[in-house]
Order: structure tokens, then C-alpha cells, then sequence
């Protein structure tokens, strides 16, 4: 039998599962806490005996992560390509303002969402992530960088929803005070639309910020861009996230990329205002990144303008995403094919 993971484990799991070796329950906490301070060794677990520590190393396992690729932006936002332990990489982007440091992380390795404008899903979907390889992701890049990350962003490769109970499992540990102890709303899952797993998230019971990748305004669009609205088309996405708000009471955000003379005309504005009017949301308007191989392209500042005015002259507060990192092409996926064996593939 393989060594046990331990940050693929919940806090009760850990106890748990180290007082089934016969250790008394204040060593789930003690452990619990150095896994999060970022260890990656039993070693360094300097409050247990030096045999505690020998019989941990044998039957378990502190993952880590190797970096393969940093990039450094010239307004310090870092972006990392990680080596899992099976060789597969993921992406990760820390950045860095003047109230916290947001990091955007991934939950799979690759996508099968197979959303048109989007670099992670070329090649579709290799795995899932467990619960350690997610936070493992947030662990190293502290270390590396020095910095305590203030927000957690689920918008790296992956689709959230479609790694459940790994997803959760690791928003409880970041949520945890003894592990990084980042409050709930200072994570948003972010995702193109999964019904179910919005139901599933509503009744967690953990304030986190859901937003939902729309960036078309009706279904004939929609599918076009994103093929996941083909199974969840937006009436019924939009009764999720309405159940979503009912039940939570949050505000739910909306991601729109903005693609030159595709989803960016007034029309679309118009549409986007009466399916979003009155509801307990926000609008983040994001001039679409360039993706190798893609032939999208981003609106001009002006047409993004009068888009957004439409909307907020009808009440739906909208923000314009201010673009970290272009200069080292900060969204991800890209990094991952370029280092990827697969990179000719689809070009
Ligand atoms: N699967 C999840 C989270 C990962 S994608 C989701 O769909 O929400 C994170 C965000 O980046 C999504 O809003 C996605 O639509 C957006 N995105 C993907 N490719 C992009 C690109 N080339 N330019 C701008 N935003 C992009």
C-alpha cells in the first residue's frame, strides 16, 4: 500500500486517521499546522519526538512541488510552472497589489470545458488535482516569494466544479485556522457553469464567492464560445445561481471576456443587463487575452466602455479587470503547452 497523502486529508480526517496509530488527538492539530506552514519534511516537526517523527515518515507522505519556470512581471506579479510528482506541470499566478497578495491557482491538469477562447483546454483534460497538489500550488509559491498570500483565485487551469470533493476538501484546509486560515470569502471558485456543482456549493455552508464564466449573453452565442452550454444552457444556469444567491446570500460575480466584434456589442450589453438586472451581482468585464493558435482578439478600450456604461446606467455594477502580468502572458495555460510535449498538436 502507497504512503498516506497527508494534505489530501480534511483536519477530522488527519486526527483521525493518526489516532487509529494510537496518538492522542492534539497531534492532528500539530501536524495539521506544520503541513500548512509549508514543511516538507517530518524533521522539521520539531514538537514531536524524534521517533514520532521516524514512524510518521514511513507510512506517509508530504508532497511537494518542484518549479520548473518563473516568470517575473515588471509589476511584480510571478507566475510559476509547477512539476507535479508524476511529471505533469500546472500553472499559478501570484500577484501582487497594494492591500494583499491574490493567487490564482489550478485544480486540473488541463480542461475538457473545451471553451474556444481558452488556452488551458487544448488537449483536454489529463487529471485531476488532489486536495495537496491544490494548496501544495499556494505552499510553495509563499515559499519561494516570501510573501503570505491574502486571496485564493480557483481560476488557473481546470474546472473547479468538475473536481469536486478534491476542490472542497482543499477550500476547508485553506479555510481552516490551523491551517492558512484565509477566510471563506476570500476564495472564489470560479466556473463556465456546472448546475450541479453551483447546487452542491449552495449548501456547503461556506461563505466562499462564486463566480460564473458567462461571456455571452444568450444561448446561440454561448455555445459557440463555451460548449458546456449545450448541456447547461443559461436558463437554467441562471436558475442555479438565482438558488445560489436565495440560499447564500452572496453576491455572485460574473466573468465576461470581451472579444472584438463577437460578444462586444451593444446588443449584447442590453441582453446582459436584463439577464442580470436586479440580481445580487457584479459584472467583471475582461478584455480577452491572445492565446496562441486562437484567432480571438480583445475589444478596444472604447467599445469595452460604452459596453459597460450600458450596464451600469441600468443599476449592474461592472468593473473592467485591470490586466496583471501581460507582459509575461499571466493567464494560464499557455505556459503549461509551451513546456508541453503536446505543443505542436494543435497548432
Ligand atoms: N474553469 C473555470 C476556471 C478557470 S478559467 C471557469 O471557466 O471559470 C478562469 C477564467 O479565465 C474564466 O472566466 C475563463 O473563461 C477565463 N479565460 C480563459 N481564457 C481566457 C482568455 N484567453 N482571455 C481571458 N479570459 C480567459
Amino acid at each position: 500500500m502507497g504512503k498516506v497523502r497527508l494534505k489530501d486529508l480534511t483536519f477530522d480526517q488527519l486526527t483521525e486517521y493518526l489516532c487509529s496509530l494510537g496518538l492522542s488527538k492534539f497531534r492532528g492539530r500539530q501536524v495539521f499546522e506544520w503541513l500548512y506552514k509549508g514543511v516538507t519534511s517530518f524533521d522539521e516537526m520539531t514538537n514531536l519526538s524524534k521517533d514520532l517523527r521516524t514512524q510518521l515518515d514511513t507510512l506517509c507522505e508530504i508532497t511537494s512541488l518542484e518549479i520548473v519556470k518563473k516568470q517575473v512581471s515588471s509589476d511584480g506579479t510571478i507566475k510559476y510552472l509547477f512539476r507535479l510528482e508524476d511529471g505533469e506541470t500546472v500553472e499559478s499566478v501570484l500577484m501582487d497589489y497594494k492591500h494583499g497578495h491574490p493567487i490564482c491557482i489550478s485544480t486540473q491538469v488541463g480542461c475538457n470545458m473545451g471553451c474556444k477562447f481558452c488556452a488551458s483546454t487544448i488537449g483536454g483534460k489529463v487529471r485531476d488535482l488532489s486536495p495537496g497538489e491544490i494548496i501544495d500550488q499556494i505552499l510553495f509559491a509563499q515559499k519561494d516569494s516570501g510573501v503570505t498570500v491574502s486571496n485564493i483565485v480557483l481560476m488557473g487551469i481546470g474546472e473547479p466544479l468538475d473536481n469536486y470533493d478534491s476542490v472542497m476538501t482543499f477550500i476547508r484546509n485553506a479555510n481552516h485556522y490551523a491551517g492558512l486560515n484565509i477566510g471563506a470569502r476570500h476564495i472564489s471558485v470560479s466556473t463556465c457553469g456546472l448546475t450541479h456543482g453551483i447546487d452542491r456549493l449552495a449548501e456547503e455552508d461556506i461563505p466562499v464567492t462564486l463566480s460564473v464564466s458567462l461571456h455571452a449573453p444568450n444561448d446561440e452565442l454561448r455555445n459557440t464560445l463555451m460548449p458546456v452550454n449545450k448541456k447547461y444552457p443559461i436558463k437554467e444556469l441562471m436558475k442555479s445561481i438565482h438558488s445560489y444567491i436565495k440560499k447564500t446570500n452572496r453576491r455572485v460575480t460574473f466573468e465576461y471576456s470581451m472579444i472584438d466584434g463577437v460578444n462586444d456589442g451593444i446588443e449584447q450589453a442590453k441582453e446582459l443587463l436584463k439577464l442580470t438586472k436586479g440580481m445580487l451581482a457584479h459584472i467583471n468585464l475582461i478584455p480577452v487575452n491572445k492565446v496562441k493558435g486562437k484567432e480571438y482578439s480583445k475589444s478596444n478600450p472604447d467599445r469595452i466602455e460604452k459596453f459597460r456604461t450600458v450596464l451600469e446606467q441600468g443599476g449592474v455594477t461592472t468593473t473592467v479587470r485591470r490586466s496583471l502580468g501581460s507582459d509575461i502572458e499571466a493567464s494560464c495555460g499557455q505556459l503549461r503547452r509551451e513546456n508541453s510535449p503536446l505543443k505542436n498538436l494543435s497548432e
